[in-house]
């Protein structure tokens, strides 16, 4: 396989799968539609886990573990929930294999081990834990109940693509239960404030937080709370949603408490999720035609020390000044590898780590030791700069600072340049076409355009943004009366 990634304005789909497979991100598996995540790509996901988690339990919640298999007689319980999944669901219906008498050295299964009822292998969780819920909660004082579960769910999906739809994919689900629908409706809105707080601040992507259609909403959700990203290539990614479920599954597992004032009463509800979709979204934000670029917060590898040597004597001088360096960097909480293989050439090392994203880069030769410098390269920008050994660790810890601001404003004047308002659906047509990005329109908030829109352009209501302004409109393509805009996109 070659070093290079084809570039971006020739067939940014190639280049994204080719970046992913060539940073040692991911890679296809011998089950269609599921991933291997490599070490490399796990390393960020772990870092994704860790902030989220801190997150969710700075809001209050604990994490808990459900079964990956959900008896269909409670996975069909919440009819619309069911309905909306049911497509997508892998199912198991026996327990056994068994050396098949045709066929000699294979195995078959086993007809006398058929499951008295089906398992559904969790698409979400909402039914195994509301059915485990009618245990728990009894009374007012039982609630709020704030859990979640870091968990792998199957969907079986058709057109997948590394990270950002897999048929298996690794998520976060929160499940709580409150007693008043202004409680649970505070909650939902609450997660997509902390979703849209952590792909800002960490992952340095800009998000629209809005609401979803009925028709883009969670199957068994009475509202879906969204946060929208806008990748390189004008396609909006949904990178994280939030449900309000009203007592929809209360009703459906009949989980009741009792009130203060001694009434039975059905719960409250809301469900929120990210996944390894993140990861997607983070790539196809920020990256180049070298290769990945990461946020400093999210990067597994902060800065890598590449020394330029000639045999073991200029070697063990570079390491020796190096060395307290390296040490004060690690004790600032600074990810730091010191790269010195000699089976690599620094030039080639140097590509390496542009390609895996590191953020930034100092190098060590001969010249440097005798100056007392060191080179610094940014890989945000490729500038690089000589810097005093003295005063390189606050330069470093300076630096990352600036390369996370600098990769949240590149993509936040990118994405601000890819909202286009429009006025009439020739002009709707030709920036989806032509431009990308969101298009702010008027809709007449029915689902028959919504419908037809998207099969005339392939673009679909992203959001209601939240702060969309009310304002007298009409509908770009019915001209019905209508009071607000909403965002529309071609999206993954
Ligand atoms: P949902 O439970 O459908 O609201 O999904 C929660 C989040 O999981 C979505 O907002 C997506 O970001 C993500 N997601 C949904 N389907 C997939 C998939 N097939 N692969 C990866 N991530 C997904």
């Amino acid at each position: 396989m070659s070093k290079h990634l084809t570039k971006r304005s020739e067939d940014y789909s190639k280049w994204y799968n080719e970046l992913v497979v060539k940073a040692d991100l991911a890679e296809n598996s011998a089950v269609r539609g599921c991933m291997v995540i490599k070490p490399y790509g796990f390393a960020i996901w772990e870092k994704i886990q860790a902030e989220l988690d801190r997150m969710f339990k700075e809001t209050g919640h604990q994490n808990a573990y459900f079964p990956l298999f959900v008896p269909k007689s409670l996975f069909e319980a919440e009819e619309k929930n069911a309905e909306g999944f049911a497509k997508e669901c892998a199912v198991v219906t026996h327990y056994r294999l068994q050396n098949d008498p045709e066929n000699e050295g294979k195995l078959r299964v086993d007809p006398t081990a058929k499951l008295e009822e089906e398992l559904v292998v969790r698409p979400t969780s909402e039914a195994i834990i509301w059915n485990t819920y009618r245990g728990w909660i009894q009374s007012h004082r039982d609630l709020p109940l704030l859990i979640n579960q870091w968990a792998n769910v199957v969907r079986w999906e058709m057109r997948t693509r590394l990270f950002l739809r897999t048929a298996e994919f690794l998520w976060q689900e929160g499940h709580t239960a409150h007693a008043t629908k202004e409680e649970a409706v505070a909650e939902a809105k609450q997660m997509q404030e902390v979703y849209a707080t952590f792909a800002e601040q960490f992952m340095a992507m800009p998000v629209v937080r809005g609401a979803k259609s009925e028709s883009e909403r969670f199957a068994g959700a009475d509202d879906t709370y969204t946060i929208e990203a806008l990748m390189q290539d004008g396609k909006a990614l949904q990178a994280g949603t939030s449900h309000f479920l009203g007592q929809n599954f209360a009703k459906a597992f009949d989980v009741k408490y009792t009130s203060k004032e001694g009434k039975q009463e059905f719960v409250w509800a809301t469900s929120w999720g990210v996944s390894t979709r993140l990861i997607g979204g983070l790539i196809m934000t920020h990256s180049d035609d070298a290769g990945l670029v990461l946020p400093p917060k999210l990067a597994p590898i902060q800065v890598v020390i590449v020394p330029i040597y000639k045999g073991e004597e200029q070697l063990n001088a570079i390491s020796d000044r190096l060395s307290p360096i390296i040490q004060d960097l690690k004790s600032r909480g600074v990810s730091v590898k010191f790269d010195d293989r000699d089976t690599m050439r620094p030039g080639a090392k140097f590509a390496e780590y542009e390609l895996k994203g590191v953020p930034v880069r100092v190098a060590l030769g001969n010249r440097d030791l005798e100056n007392g410098t060191v080179e610094v390269a940014r890989r945000d920008t490729f500038e690089k700069e000589t810097v005093s050994q003295a005063d390189v660790v606050t330069y470093i810890i300076d630096l990352l600072n600036k390369i996370q601001e600098n990769l949240y404003s590149k993509a936040l004047s990118y994405r601000d340049n890819h909202v286009t308002e429009v006025n009439s659906f020739e002009e709707f047509k030709e920036v989806i076409e032509n431009k990308g990005g969101f298009v702010s329109a008027h809709w007449d908030g029915t689902e028959e355009t919504e419908e037809k829109i998207k099969e005339l352009t392939k673009a679909t209501i992203r959001c209601i943004p939240n702060d969309a302004i009310e304002e007298e409109g009409i509908c770009v393509l019915t001209g019905a009366k209508s009071s607000k805009r909403v965002l529309f996109a071609k999206a993954y």
